[in-house]
């Protein structure tokens, strides 16, 4: 198969942890015998610097014709980087915000796995998180009271703000349609979170996704508040296999699965569209901290490229090659410094690259 990928490297340490991502990707192809046709696209601080604008019509149409794109980070240190010294909509998060809205990608996946291996990150007691934890977090992306109308006027004297929450049935439609089929892909269990106690919005969300449902007779589903959530996530975060909720408690939700696995460069993500599209990358920033030093853990951006074999291009086994060979690296203690412990080996960026790729056979 030859698979047709656009490739952001992007800012701070992305173009680093991105070229282990595709050297990852280059192993697969050899083992399994796919071929890439791979277009570099500039997006962010490596637009502005070319072209004066985070994002260019050029960089949309050619993202367009590709089957999916794989991104590092954007953006700089806002205290020192000159692309911060322009207005805001021709700063390098405006043209990460654009590509998401011109791609229509409307369906965020977080996964937020707790490798056994890295327990000792994990915040949580060792009695909950015996045996790991693997949950994927799918989080509607462009709707919802981030969306929708708001205003600030002065009623009676008094200043007062209004925020909307709209959704309408197709847009709940579409997206639990994806977290049914990613979860027939995993273990089958769907957790709709929503607070239909209180909002109107949420008792549409819960009837579509039960309506959803039935197309699913494998699935289960199970509904939650979205209050109680935030507590589960903590208590028996085991629990869970495909959480699928709206934009806002998606946002909270999904920053606080990632951080109870204690590893931000460990965390991959994808943001899709309706048909098999899907922008990859890893849930961290740049880190302009440690960028150029050639020591960040390209770990998210490599697991990041197995989501993108298994959701744009259905290539199941090969992502699990890349997962299990992420694992078998952790298990025989290679760490890059951001998750090092006693008793292990430090290597860099390049080195955890090629120690993945020697076991991918
Ligand atoms: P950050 O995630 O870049 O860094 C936070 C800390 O985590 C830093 O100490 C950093 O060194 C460390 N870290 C992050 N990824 C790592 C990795 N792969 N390996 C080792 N250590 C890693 O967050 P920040 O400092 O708040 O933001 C820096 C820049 O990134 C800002 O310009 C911000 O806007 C941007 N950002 C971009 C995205 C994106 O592209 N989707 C997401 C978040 C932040």
């Amino acid at each position: 198969m030859n698979l047709n990928v656009g490739v952001i490297r992007g800012d701070g340490i992305g173009p680093e942890i991105v070229a282990e991502a595709v050297k990852v990707l280059n192993k697969i192809g050899e083992v399994y015998g796919h071929t890439y046709t791979f277009k570099e696209l500039l997006l962010g601080g490596a637009s502005i610097d070319v072209h004066g604008i985070p994002l260019t019509e050029e960089t949309i149409e050619e993202a367009k014709k590709c089957d999916a794109v794989l991104m590092g980070s954007i953006g700089g240190d806002p205290q020192t980087s000159p692309w911060y010294k322009l207005e805001p909509s021709k700063r390098p998060e405006a043209g990460l915000l654009k590509i998401r809205k011109e791609l229509n990608l409307f369906a965020n996946l977080r996964p937020a796995v707790l490798y056994d291996e890295l327990r000792g990150a994990c915040p949580l007691k060792e009695e909950i998180t015996e045996g790991g934890f693997d949950m994927m977090i799918m989080r509607e992306l462009t709707g919802g009271l981030y969306f929708g109308d708001r205003k600030t006027v002065e009623e009676d004297g008094v200043l007062t703000a209004y925020d909307s929450l709209t959704y309408n049935e197709n847009e709940i439609r579409r997206i639990a349609k994806r977290a049914f089929d990613i979860a027939m892909k995993r273990r089958g269990k769907v957790t709709s979170v929503d607070k239909a106690n209180v909002l109107d919005s949420s008792r549409l969300w819960r009837k579509v996704v039960e309506e959803v449902a039935e197309d699913y007779p494998e699935a289960a589903l199970k509904h939650m508040l979205v209050d109680n959530c935030a507590m589960q996530l903590v208590k028996d975060p085991k629990q869970f296999d495909v959480i699928l909720t709206e934009n806002m408690f998606g946002d909270i939700l999904s920053d606080e699965a990632s951080m109870v696995t204690g590893s931000i460069g460990m965390l991959a993500s994808a943001s899709l569209n309706e048909t098999k599209f899907g922008l990859y990358e890893p849930s961290g920033g740049s880190a302009p901290d440690i960028a150029g030093k050639g020591i960040a853990n390209p770990i998210a951006a490599i697991l990041s490229a197995a989501m993108m074999l298994r959701f744009s291009f259905d290539l199941d086994k090969e992502a699990d090659a890349i997962e299990a060979a992420v694992n078998k690296v952790l298990k025989d203690g290679y760490r890059t410094i951001d998750i090092m412990s006693e008793g292990k080996t430090q290597v860099n960026t390049m080195q955890i690259g090629d120690l993945i790729c020697e076991r991918i056979a």
